[in-house]
């Protein structure tokens, strides 16, 4: 593989396809030392496509996990207003949101959890309203993702550092069809694809979807007014924009109040630096009535009491179990990578164009049409080969749309 060659189509497709980068914008890109011969090369193709500005935000895992160990209690009550201040301004001024993620799954394996779910909220509560310009697609955005030399290490244990990054750049590319031909027209390709599933979804109005598989018999209502999206979104002047590179999921809301049965995740979940294993859920009326995980239980436990609706789903997706990642058949241990591989719900807060009126609602309509808010929005995968998902319609008609993890529509 020619890791230079790779990188340049890896930041042709982010900024054409994931930011679709229009003469005059601007962007943020937040990265880490890892992220900059990307970012370089993403400067240049933007630059050269008419981009004005790119400001970076900077930021340090040993400089992050220092914080938590080290410092003052008091340093975790408050953050201050001037930052999601100074994002509002910038998205106000035609700045796009560039996330360069390189994870390190476990870095805060030795903070107190207490420390991580309070500053968490802290960080929710101060950027509630500068989120929503990324929600409700005000702004492009787009996440993309890159090898950390813990993230490679935690996916391929039995490699050193340096064979573990080319390995995990590999597969990266594979899941993102960058080792493809052209993987613009790929994604243009796969775009249709999605949108053709979303319209079938939106056309076929189900009432509630049902869940089998191993641990899993849930039956999950969609609210009247419910809309499946997939792929591209846009923003309201007009431009198209892929939010998440690699995505593979058509997805809508579940209603927040109408969810029972039983729900086991089929692969762990990589949260606030900590791997929660084995989880497993009771649902009933929409809510976690019970749960457990083989391990980092109580992480599970700090995010389902982060708020009421922390403890409802948001989000419901479909994904194929024959997806570019599933076919990687890694275990990324990376939510970005393993949702796209696997059917999955979200814990929390629904988005807003998950409703067909949820940009104008209320917080009082929202919730009396089933839309579930939250502080939090964590995705949990579910699928796998042996899952079958069965949408049901108003009259009681029955279709099969995932057998044994595969789309069959
Ligand atoms: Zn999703
Ligand atoms: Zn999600």
């Amino acid at each position: 593989m020619d890791l230079q060659q790779h990188l340049k189509k890896y930041a042709e497709l982010i900024l054409k396809v994931g930011l679709n980068v229009l003469p005059g914008d601007k962007l943020i890109i937040r990265l880490d030392e890892y992220g900059l011969p990307l970012a370089r090369e993403i400067a240049r193709q933007a630059y050269a496509l008419g981009a004005h500005d790119i400001y970076l935000a900077f930021a340090d895992d040993q400089i992050t996990l220092a914080r938590y160990l080290l410092a003052p209690e008091e340093a975790f009550g408050t953050r201050p207003a001037f930052f999601a201040e100074f994002m509002e301004a910038a998205y106000l001024d035609n700045y796009h949101f560039l996330a360069l993620n390189a994870p390190n799954p476990e870095l805060l394996r030795d903070a107190d959890p207490r420390r991580i779910s309070n500053w968490n909220r802290v960080l929710s509560k101060a950027n509630e309203q500068v989120a929503r310009y990324s929600m409700e697609n005000r702004i492009k955005w787009c996440i993309a993702c890159l090898p950390s030399p813990a993230w490679a290490k935690a996916v391929f244990p039995a490699l050193g550092e340096d064979e573990a990054v080319a390995a995990l750049w590999q597969k990266i590319f594979e899941a993102t069809r960058v080792t493809m031909p052209d993987p613009v027209a790929a994604w243009q390709a796969h775009e249709v694809q999605l949108k053709r599933r979303v319209n079938f979804l939106n056309e076929q109005a189900f009432e509630k979807l049902l869940y089998r598989g191993p641990g899993t018999d849930l039956e999950v209502c969609l609210p009247e007014g419910h809309v499946w999206m997939g792929g591209s979104s846009r923003i309201p002047r007009g431009d198209v924009f892929m939010p998440n590179i690699p995505t593979e999921e058509v997805f809508s809301m579940p209603h927040a109040y109408k969810v029972n049965g039983l729900l086991q995740a089929t692969m762990p979940l990589s949260t606030s630096g900590r791997l929660i294993e084995g989880m497993r859920f009771v649902f009933k009326d929409g809510a976690v009535v019970d749960f457990d995980a083989s391990s980092s239980r109580e992480i599970l436990e700090d995010l389902l009491n982060t708020d009421e609706g922390a403890r409802r789903l948001g989000e419901v997706a479909l994904v194929g179990d024959d997806s570019p990642i599933s076919r990687t058949g890694l275990l990324f241990k990376n939510t970005l990578f393993d949702e796209n591989a696997s059917c999955h719900f979200a814990l929390g807060k629904a988005y807003s164009e998950s409703h067909v009126r949820g940009n104008e609602m209320t917080a009082e309509e929202k919730r009396a049409a089933g839309m579930n808010d939250s502080l939090i929005h964590v995705d949990f995968m579910v699928g796998g080969p042996q899952l079958e998902v069965v949408g049901v319609k108003a009259d009681g008609a029955r279709v099969t749309l995932l057998r044994s993890g595969n789309w069959v529509v």
